[in-house]
């Protein structure tokens, strides 16, 4: 759980450093797209705008979400969460199918019991008749 704490922490600071980073870049894109535009040079000012702006719609969702202080709460209580499932309920969830298995395949192949070739059902393994349709077996 320690692990997990550090590393959404660590995850939230990435994302704060990265998310600012990107932004930087962004402003620098957005302003050398104005000088092009200014200047006239249509084609690159217009890419560098585009550049921009995609960058400061990541880099505001990054630092966002960085910032976000129940982001890092968020993530530890779903893996606690599916912990506590994982590691008591799901051990019972799985010996109870385990044995439901055995005792289905036990039941099935069972000395005391067989089915019948013609109708199917299930009857005496020593009958020598059908009790349902009366076949012979
Ligand atoms: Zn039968």
């Amino acid at each position: 759980m320690n692990k997990r704490k550090v590393n959404t922490k660590k995850l939230c600071k990435i994302l704060k450093i990265v998310g600012f980073c990107s932004f930087i870049v962004s402003i620098v894109f957005l302003v050398l797209g104005v000088v092009f535009l200014v200047r006239h040079d249509l084609v690159p000012g217009f890419s560098l705008l585009f550049v921009g702006i995609l960058l400061v719609a990541i880099s505001s969702c990054m630092v966002a979400v960085g910032f976000t202080p129940n982001f890092s709460n968020y993530t530890i209580k779903s893996t606690h969460y599916i912990e506590d499932i994982s590691k008591e309920d799901f051990e019972k969830m799985m010996s109870s199918k385990e044995q439901a298995v055995n005792n289905s395949t036990s039941d099935f192949f069972s000395k005391e019991k067989c089915f019948c070739k013609h109708c199917g059902k299930e009857i005496d393994i020593d009958s020598e008749f059908c009790r349902y349709c009366g076949k012979k077996q």
